[in-house]
């Protein structure tokens, strides 16, 4: 088994998570983005 490690876990790629995950990946911190949709953006996806 392959352990992998990070500085955070965010549940959701929605405006939040994505914000959150690109500011704390600027600063060098590793995270995992876990979404139950197929695609990011949350709610402010347009089609
Ligand atoms: C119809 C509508 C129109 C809007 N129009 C505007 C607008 O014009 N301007 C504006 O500024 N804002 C608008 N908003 C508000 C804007 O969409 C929200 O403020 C913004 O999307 C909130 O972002 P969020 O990351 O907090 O949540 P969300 O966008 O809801 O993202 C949360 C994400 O988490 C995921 N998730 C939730 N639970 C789990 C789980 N257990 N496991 C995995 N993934 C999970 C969801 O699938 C989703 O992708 C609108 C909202 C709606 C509903």
């Amino acid at each position: 088994m392959v352990y992998k490690e990070y500085d955070y876990i965010i549940v959701g790629s929605g405006l939040f998570g994505s914000v959150f995950a690109h500011e704390m990946n600027i600063r060098g911190k590793k995270c995992l983005v876990i979404e139950k949709r197929n695609h990011v953006g949350g709610n402010t996806l347009k089609k």
